[in-house]
């Protein structure tokens, strides 16, 4: 029996896509073998990384002025990749709105001059700050943002405004979830295990005239971006089964209206939640409403209506084990913060988070 997963990452993938999979398992298109058995130069992969990239170009609309890698490492390693590739003065400004944000920010200062030009930890990133004028460098190599963070569920509405300066967006756990206008970005990446397939990949759509031999000395081989564009991301072995789960999820999205179709799906699968939260007196939904992210909601028990701490986590413990036994698994928060936490991806059905709500209902009727 399959649950309502509303794990942050790895996380739920469409039924649909995961069938398909169990059907090519032991015999991909008449090859004879799995993808995971057939190299990734042969004819038959090389569709499935060809079609996989057309599709995704499709699905986000990527001008051809930007490449799209296919790449190892996660998203954590573009925390690396991008100071190494895009420091030409070293330096750098990011906008902390997180924890994957500061790790990328630390990890650019190994290479470079980093400045943290905004930050929302004054509210425990309970929110975004506004980056209508930044203080930016004349000389600043890119300006970094974590779009949707994903641990505290705050979401960029709207992009800073980089003064003209190439903009970084890690988009992990907001990737394919509506449309974007790449042509803002000069880099995207994604993480795909949260919205798109399986775990050890990383997609990134980076703008041409970023991809040059003009890198940090003693950049890897392997962490160049013109290495890896230039090869068409078969420099080495790839990840060749993350790719073709991906490809099916792209083309599953392309079938199923594309991004604007999502976006209006996911809109109403958060509204549901987020209505709920708003209303309830047992929960307290942590994010201000203007920030609030599509896919990923924290909430607690609130604090003022039970104001024994001990009461509390309790609660939320109980919230979590009673949840798991009605199939909603999952919903603990993350281990730094605590609470509750509902990630709600493409993937996740409607009918997942009705369930969710409607035991949300129950449980504070029960416990109030
Ligand atoms: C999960 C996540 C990461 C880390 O991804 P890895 O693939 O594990 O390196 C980075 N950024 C965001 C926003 C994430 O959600």
């Amino acid at each position: 029996m399959r649950v309502f997963n509303f794990s942050a990452g790895p996380a739920v993938l469409p039924e649909e896509v995961l069938k398909q999979a169990q059907e090519d398992m032991f015999d991909y298109n008449n090859t004879g073998m799995s993808v995971m058995e057939m190299s990734h130069r042969s004819k038959a992969f090389d569709n499935i990384i060809k079609e996989a990239e057309k599709d995704l170009r499709e699905l986000m609309n990527i001008p051809d002025n930007y490449k799209v890698l296919f790449l190892q490492g996660g998203a954590s390693q573009q925390f690396a990749m991008v100071p190494m590739n895009l420091m030409k003065n070293k330096k750098a400004e990011y906008i902390i709105t997180g924890q994957w944000a500061k790790k990328a920010y630390q990890e650019g200062q190994i290479f470079g001059d980093c400045r943290a030009i905004a930050s929302s930890a004054d509210k425990t990133f309970s929110y975004i700050p506004d980056c209508s004028d930044l203080d930016i460098r004349e000389d600043a190599d890119y300006v970094y943002i974590c779009e949707n963070n994903t641990i505290y569920g705050t979401k960029f509405k709207t992009l800073p405004n980089t003064k003209g300066k190439i903009l970084v967006a890690d988009q992990s756990s907001c990737f394919l979830s509506e449309p974007v206008d790449v042509t803002k970005y000069g880099i995207i990446f994604a993480g795909v295990q949260k919205n798109v397939g399986p775990a050890g990949m990383v997609v990134a759509i980076v703008r041409e005239d970023l991809i040059t031999e003009d890198v940090l000395p003693q950049t890897p081989t392997m962490l160049k971006y013109k290495t890896q564009a230039d090869n068409d991301s078969l420099y080495n072995t790839p990840n060749c089964w993350c790719i073709y789960i991906c490809g099916l999820v792209f083309k599953y999205l392309l079938k199923n209206g594309g991004l604007e179709a999502m976006k209006k799906k996911n809109e109403e699968k958060a509204k549901l939640l987020y209505d709920y939260l708003d209303n309830s007196k047992l929960f307290l939904g942590t994010v201000e409403k203007n920030s609030r992210s599509l896919m990923n909601v924290p909430f607690i028990v609130n604090p003022s209506v039970i104001t024994d701490e001990a009461k509390k986590s309790e609660l939320e413990a109980k919230f979590v084990s009673e949840a798991k036994k009605t199939g909603l698994e999952n919903l603990k928060g993350h281990r730094t913060v605590g609470g509750m936490r509902a990630s709600i991806y493409n993937a996740m059905p409607k009918a997942g988070v009705v369930a969710l709500v409607e035991f949300m209902k129950k449980f504070e009727k029960e416990n109030l």
